[in-house]
């Protein structure tokens, strides 16, 4: 192996979830980089970041480092079962070096998601998802007029709404009926949460997939506390005037693995699993 100087290691990041499991592989990789000479460990700045434990740890790794997606491309390691964001899992490890040692910089990417809310004092928070955003109302049934393209769609009322990326689209927005969209797909999806629907109030019902040049505004009518997650981290806003949604500017990257697992190979070992063909 050639020696290299600071400047062209590749900077590595490890992070891990709490599992045994997670933080003894995180010790065997920081073992195995902070001896190599083609890496160099860092939590600052890093080039790759190697995320240890599942899709939910993923989407820590991806907040972790939402300011730096033009740099940086991830791994993931799952230490469970085939995930959506993980192209390995635990007893892999030994590929996956392989794979970095002959990295040229290649990756994959995927589209995420842009929201921004409008306080009704003017004030704007604007983040990033990876699955999705939600928006709930706390007190009462949310009311809320949906906008898609500047076109005044319908008034939902129910107990509130999710607007999800591709990659998105096999976590909450399933549980909620939406449709799986392959990731290389760049488009949004709105799914109703318990929509009010009889003869007095209408919503469409079915989710709605939006493609990468339009967006979605949710006005709500009511004032009070709503409550907006994004992927997991969950925000109590008051007196939102305004949300907003769409395909960010910026997509995550992914170490592009020789060994990729097909999407629907991945949709298949997580909700159907094997059958009698
Ligand atoms: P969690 O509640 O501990 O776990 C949520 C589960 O969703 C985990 O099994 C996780 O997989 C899985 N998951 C995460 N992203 C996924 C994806 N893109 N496709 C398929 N499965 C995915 O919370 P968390 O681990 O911090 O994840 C937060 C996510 O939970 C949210 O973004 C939302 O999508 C999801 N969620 C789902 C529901 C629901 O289905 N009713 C309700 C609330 C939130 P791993 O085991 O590999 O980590």
């Amino acid at each position: 192996m050639t020696q290299m100087t600071f400047n062209t290691k590749t900077k590595v990041a490890i992070i891990a979830n709490g599992k045994y499991q997670s933080k003894r592989l995180a010790t065997k990789l920081f073992n195995t980089f902070r001896d190599a000479d083609d890496f160099y460990l860092t939590k600052k700045n890093p080039d790759i970041v190697i995320s240890i434990g599942g899709d939910g740890m993923l989407l820590s790794a991806f907040h972790m480092y939402e300011k730096q997606l033009d740099r940086v491309r991830f791994v993931g390691i799952h230490t469970g079962h085939l995930g959506f964001y993980t192209d390995y899992r635990d007893f892999e490890v030994d590929t996956l070096l392989e794979n970095l040692y002959t990295d040229k910089g290649e990756k994959i990417s995927y589209p995420i998601l842009k929201v921004t809310v409008t306080l009704s004092n003017g004030h704007q928070i604007t983040s990033r998802a990876l699955n999705e955003a939600t928006v709930k109302r706390i007190e009462k049934t949310m009311v809320a007029d949906v906008v898609i393209n500047d076109v005044k769609f319908e008034r939902f009322r129910g107990d509130g709404i999710s607007v999800s990326t591709p990659t998105g689209s096999t976590a909450y927005n399933k549980s909620l009926g939406g449709a799986i969209l392959h990731p290389t797909i760049e488009a949004l999806q709105l799914t109703e949460i318990s929509s009010l629907n009889n003869r007095v109030f209408r919503t469409l019902g079915s989710s709605i997939i939006i493609p990468k040049k339009d967006k979605i505004e949710i006005i709500p009518k009511r004032l009070g506390s709503y409550v907006l997650s994004i992927d997991n981290k969950t925000y109590t806003h008051r007196n939102i005037s305004k949300i907003e949604y769409k395909i960010d500017n910026k997509k995550i990257s992914f170490v592009s693995t020789p060994s990729h697992t097909s999407f629907w190979e991945r949709v298949k070992d997580s909700f159907i699993g094997e059958w009698d063909s």
